[in-house]
Order: C-alpha cells, then sequence, then structure tokens
C-alpha cells in the first residue's frame, strides 16, 4: 500500500514511518488474551527504559487518552487531603494544568511567570518557604506553546528539599531530549504515543515512583476512570488496563519503540537538533524573527513572530503549504501572534529544506515580502 508522506511541523501528532502506520493492521484480538497481557508488560517496561528508570523504583501506568489525560491523573490523584499543588506556570500547558486543578477543586497555587522566559527558581523556593502544605509541585519541561526549557533538574531538587512531590510534564520532551529521571530529580514523568515516540494518538502514559502512587491509595478517590492508583493497581493484579485499551495503538507503539531503540537516544536527539537548526536557519533567511531568546528554547518548537505586513495571511500561507504536504500551526500565546515549526517526528534535514522552499513560494503566492517586514 503507498500512503502519502506528509511532512508534520506542527507540536504532535508528529510524522510517523510506514511501518508503524502499518503495524496498526493486526488481527483481530481480544485484549484480555493472555498474548496481549504480555505485549503490555514488555510495553510498559520499554518505557522505562527510555526515561533510564530503575524498575525497582519506578513503573508505568498506561491510560487510553490523548496526553492531557496524564496530567489531569497525577494531578486529581496525587494529592494527599488537605495538601496544595504549586503549579509553576509560564505559559499554556501549565495553564491548562491550573484549569484541572480548578476543575477538581483542588487547593493550588498559580504562580505565574513571563511566558517568554523559563520558570525562575528564587520564586519557586519562597513559595515553598512561605507555605508547608504544599505537597506537590507541577511543571512543564518544554512548554510546547513557546518552546521555552524549565529547569526541571533544579526544580525537582528544590520540591524534594521541602518534602514535596515532583511532576514534570514532559510530553513534548520524552524520547527526544534525554531525561534521566533519577538524575533529574523526577518523581513522575508522562508523555504520549504521539508525540516523541512518534507512533499514534490515543494512548498515553505515566511513568512515576512505585511507592508514591502506593500511598496515594489511601488519598481522596477524585475520579474513577482517571486515577492513578486504580489503574496501577490492576496492571499488578491482572498485567492489563483496567478498561479496553487502544489495542491497534499499542501495536503501533510497540513497532516505534522498536525503532526507536534502533536510532537510539543519542542519535535520534542529534536528528531533532539538526531540524531544529535547520528551521532556524530557514527562518532567519526570510528574515522572520522567534520571540523566545535561544538559550531558553528547548531545541524542539521554533515560534515565529507575525510579520508586519500586510499580505501576511496565517491561514492563506498555512493552506498553500498543506496542499504540498507541510502542516504548520498557529502559535499558544495570548499576547503576541506567532507561528510554530517544530522538530517531532521522523522528519530530517532535507524535510525542513523541502519544507522552506514550499513556504517560500507560499510567501511570493500571497505577495508577503521577502525578507520579512517588522515595524520595530
Ligand atoms: C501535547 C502536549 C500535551 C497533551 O496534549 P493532548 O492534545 O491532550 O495530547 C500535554 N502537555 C504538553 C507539554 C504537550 O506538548
Amino acid at each position: 500500500m503507498e500512503i502519502k508522506r506528509n511532512v508534520l511541523l506542527n507540536p504532535g501528532p508528529a510524522t510517523t514511518t510506514d511501518t508503524v502506520k502499518m503495524a496498526q493492521v493486526v488481527p483481530d484480538i481480544c485484549p484480555r488474551e493472555k498474548e496481549f497481557a504480555s505485549l503490555m508488560k514488555g510495553l510498559r517496561n520499554d518505557l522505562l527504559k527510555v526515561v533510564h528508570a530503575d524498575p525497582a523504583e519506578y513503573t508505568t501506568v498506561l491510560f487510553c487518552g490523548s496526553g492531557t489525560i496524564n496530567m489531569d491523573i497525577c494531578l486529581n490523584s496525587l494529592l494527599p487531603a488537605g495538601k496544595k499543588i504549586l503549579v509553576l506556570n509560564n505559559g499554556a500547558y501549565s495553564t491548562r494544568a491550573v484549569e484541572i486543578c480548578e476543575g477538581y477543586g483542588l487547593p493550588h497555587i498559580n504562580l505565574q511567570f513571563p511566558v517568554d522566559e523559563p520558570v525562575d527558581l528564587n520564586a519557586a523556593e519562597k513559595a515553598l518557604q512561605e507555605d508547608p502544605d504544599i505537597a506537590l509541585v507541577y511543571t512543564t519541561h518544554n512548554e510546547t506553546g513557546t518552546g521555552v526549557l524549565n529547569p526541571v533538574r533544579e526544580i525537582g531538587a528544590l520540591a524534594h528539599r521541602y518534602g514535596a512531590v515532583f511532576v514534570a510534564d514532559t510530553t513534548s520532551t520524552l524520547a527526544m531530549r534525554p531525561i534521566d529521571v533519577a538524575k533529574d530529580n523526577i518523581d513522575f514523568c508522562m508523555s504520549s504515543a504521539q508525540k516523541g515516540l512518534m507512533a499514534m494518538a490515543g494512548l498515553s502514559f505515566i511513568i512515576g515512583k512505585t511507592d508514591i502512587i502506593k500511598a496515594s491509595g489511601d488519598y481522596p478517590r477524585r475520579s474513577y476512570y482517571c486515577n492513578l492508583y486504580l489503574q496501577y493497581e490492576y496492571f499488578e493484579k491482572t498485567g492489563e488496563m483496567h478498561f479496553t485499551p487502544p489495542m491497534q495503538t499499542v501495536y503501533a507503539l510497540l513497532q516505534a519503540l522498536k525503532e526507536y531503540f534502533a536510532e537510539g537516544e543519542e542519535a535520534k536527539w542529534a536528528r531533532h537538533t539538526r531540524v531544529f537548526e535547520a528551521i532556524h536557519a530557514g527562518i532567519e533567511k526570510l528574515g522572520f524573527r522567534d520571540i523566545i531568546r535561544r538559550e531558553w528554547q528547548a531545541g524542539l518548537v521554533v515560534s515565529v513572530k507575525y510579520p508586519d505586513d500586510p499580505n501576511w495571511d496565517f491561514t492563506k500561507v498555512h493552506d498553500y503549504c498543506y496542499e504540498r504536504g507541510f502542516t504548520i500551526y498557529p502559535g499558544k500565546i495570548s499576547t503576541t501572534d506567532t507561528f510554530r515549526l517544530c522538530a517531532l517526528g521522523t522528519i530530517d534535514v532535507e524535510d525542513i529544506e523541502a519544507f522552506f522552499r514550499v513556504f517560500e513560494e507560499a510567501l511570493k503566492h500571497c505577495n508577503i515580502s521577502i525578507p520579512a517586514k517588522y515595524n520595530d
């Protein structure tokens, strides 16, 4: 079968290999068969390896849902009664975490920082000093809305110094930017199959400390379907997800993991880095500006400022590129109009070069000036 190859420059789902796509086409199977349960066991172990987690200390708990389900589960399941969550918030994804806290009525502090800067450790420490009820510190590793990298290792150390559990939303870094959960002081991290692992949407997973999950069995049960302890307990008892897993998505992820280990952590990160640099080179050549200081970027998302050109029309440019197999994506900052070009997926420098040939054509087609015009 010929499958058209699209280059997705949006922040996930990512471009996948044909072998991962085809891995979904399997004979029908009931997920309660032993054969399927044994696949789940291997999958949980392989996911630990991706973040160098010691299986004696950490475990993987899988869920059926997009990446946001992980955020929901960690926040609602890991807060003891009478305690508080500190959200270190410098962008759209941490704001989503705050909205989840609001949804459940969880006591929380929304500590906000400018969206174009990393979280400030001094301010985080001050909040921890002032409020001994904080039992859980939450932040986003790569704020995918802007591409800002947060210093998770330092935040984790800080959380631990004040006796709090540290949850890092690593959805848009895991299996791309190398993570070592123990060295990075991460108690809980998460991702979804469609991001760094370059598989399909619908399967998400949390990797976290087993003893903390066990302790959370006594915490208030705020959700039935989205409870970390209940799902963990079911996995331990049966080796399976409590409710119907997305079977075909599991097969795709198993294939994607094979390809991940074959490519290798370092080589894969090097590839994403050269893609990221090619994106920067492309926008610079056309005179576009990115809005985040380069040293603060996580190396996966480039946030490009809209030019001050009366003919600039994101939708038109997007549609021109889309029709030719390239997807670009709007930004997620309320104060500045931006679009994003991301380095996820099974793409390499030649895909970015091909994209910029099409993007330049799109600009000409729309009479947008090259180099891009900015008023200041
Ligand atoms: C993609 C992403 C999520 C999850 O988004 P879904 O659309 O629910 O898959 C969560 N956090 C971050 C940082 C992300 O990049």
